[in-house]
């Protein structure tokens, strides 16, 4: 299949068509799974559980299985569920990722269905992490997520520097009180207001004054701003300050002229101007 020639749009129209499609095969899956698991079709074939005939028959990976899984059965108490991931409203991971919720809470008391649905409706057209933060607030506020990663003796070294330095506000030296202490430090000299308005400053240097900086920071909610039909980027990661006019063309250090990209948009931009 040769898509090198396809136009722009008619690329993004077909992928969106097979998407839409990817989808009804999704909850056609979830269908069949129902019937097999009411028919007990996996125990007759030799496997002990749904999970396992998932697996092992039709060699889903144990992260895949268990997304089907959990919306399969959430499906079989909200039949609307499977036509709302056929639609696109929610996804299935989002469908599963509620169910467990439920699931869990159910341990503790009896969940409505009523509230199941309400539930679910809030979730239309969410991300996962919306959808994470919203089931999180309602079923599991205290929620925490486990961090690990790989630390160099410099960095060990630093950080219990950094414990020293702290422990006034951190007596038991408690790791992650200290990354919150860090990074409220890094946030708040972040966000410090600068004095004075945005200086309309002349084309006479590339530099931007630090209180237009904070300005366009500020005006940008600290987000990306590229956007297009009307979708504007979500990424918060490694945000520069952009010249809309390139400052070689003329382009001012004015507030007007200036927008906040990621990384990514920021390469894009060259990678057209390049093209
Ligand atoms: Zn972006």
């Amino acid at each position: 299949m040769d898509l090198s020639k396809k136009k722009n749009n008619e690329l993004l129209a077909e992928l969106k068509d097979l998407t839409g499609q990817e989808r009804l095969l999704v909850t056609r899956v979830l269908l069949y799974l129902q019937e097999v698991e009411k028919r007990k079709l996996f125990l007759e074939e030799g496997y002990s559980s749904l999970f396992a005939f998932c697996t092992e028959f039709l060699l889903y990976t144990p992260a895949e299985a268990q997304v089907r899984i959990e919306a399969m059965r959430l499906g079989k108490e909200i039949p609307e569920v499977i036509e709302k991931i056929n639609e696109g409203k929610v996804s299935l991971s989002n469908a599963a990722e509620a169910q467990g919720h439920f699931r869990r809470e159910e341990k503790k008391r009896v969940v409505p269905k009523a509230e199941k649905e309400e539930v679910l409706e809030s979730l239309y057209d969410c991300t996962t992490r919306e959808a994470e933060k919203k089931l999180n607030e309602r079923y599991d506020p205290e929620a925490k997520v486990k961090l690990s990663f790989y630390a160099s003796p410099e960095l060990l070294e630093k950080l219990e520097k950094c414990k020293g330095l702290l422990a006034h506000q951190n007596y038991e030296g408690d790791l992650a009180k200290l990354i919150e202490i860090l990074a409220d430090k890094v946030i708040k000299e972040h966000d410090a207001p600068v004095r004075g308005a945005p200086q309309a400053q002349e084309n006479k240097t590339r530099y931007i004054p630090k209180s237009t900086q904070a300005f366009v920071w500020k005006r940008a909610n600290h987000q990306c701003e590229y956007e297009k039909n009307g979708k504007r980027c979500s990424s918060r990661h490694a945000l520069e300050i952009d010249h809309i006019v390139e400052y070689a063309k003329g382009g001012s250090n004015k507030p007007e002229n200036l927008r906040l990209l990621c990384s990514a948009h920021n390469k894009f931009r060259n990678f057209q101007q390049s093209g």
